[in-house]
């Protein structure tokens, strides 16, 4: 961080302070949520020509055409998935800037996350040595086949959109275990699954706005 933005204040704790009363009035509830959110630094996760924007009310650039979602979204996508249980172990995909998976990182107790693009999971890797999240594993790979050898998972999290319900990740949701990621191709909606003793139980919520799961790796 440059001396210049922590001096006037645009970085500051008492700035986060803020971004978390604006997401309790935006209907978020689990203080473990909040807290995790008070205490990272949101920053430091993207260039520093819009570190001044980053406690903002929106989703923000961070190169190869990706972006960093809004804070009200990964602290409604981090309140569904935790469904006020503390977490095991959590597979995140999808780590673009590192910025969800350093808020997971507060709230599980292992988290690995895996993101197709090369350059962006180099530079998500950076943010989260300098916060030092020390429980987070990340991997180049594509996460629709998931991360076999490593579950089951407490919890699952896609942050970029399906088209279809990506049945490799549910067998990898461990049984008690939520699994949440935005579903559809024009209108997306979030979703949940929680995997009970007797079912995979879905429930579709609010409409929300990701970038789509592609194939491959750059
Ligand atoms: N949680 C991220 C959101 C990044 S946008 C953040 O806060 O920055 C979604 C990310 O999903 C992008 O970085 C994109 O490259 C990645 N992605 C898309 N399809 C993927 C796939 N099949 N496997 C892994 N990552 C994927």
């Amino acid at each position: 961080m440059s001396a210049n933005l922590s001096g006037i204040g645009m970085t500051s704790q008492r700035t986060r302070v803020r971004m978390v009363e604006r997401l309790r009035s935006q209907g978020i509830k689990d203080e473990v949520v909040l807290d995790a959110m008070a205490s990272v630094p949101r920053h430091i996760f993207v260039d520093e020509a819009l570190a001044t924007r980053a406690y903002e009310d929106c989703s923000l650039p961070i190169g190869f055409g990706q972006t960093i979602s809004n804070p009200q979204t990964v602290a409604r996508m981090s309140e569904l998935l935790r469904g006020g249980r503390s977490l095991g172990k959590v597979l995140e995909i999808g780590t673009g800037c590192g910025y969800q998976t350093a808020v997971l990182a507060r709230l599980a107790q292992e988290v690995y996350s895996v993101e197709r693009i090369a350059p962006l999971l180099m530079k998500a890797r950076g943010h989260l040595r300098e916060i030092r999240a020390a429980n987070v594993r990340v991997k180049h790979a594509d996460g629709s086949l998931g991360l076999a050898e490593l579950g089951p998972f407490d919890g699952i999290i896609m942050t970029a959109a399906a088209t279809h319900v990506p049945e490799a990740l549910l067998s990898q949701l461990a049984e008690g275990g939520r699994m949440v990621f935005p579903i559809g191709t024009g209108e997306q909606r979030l979703c949940l699954i929680e995997h009970t003793a007797e079912e995979y139980r879905q429930t579709t919520l609010e409409a929300v706005k990701f970038v789509p799961l592609l194939p491959g790796l750059v």
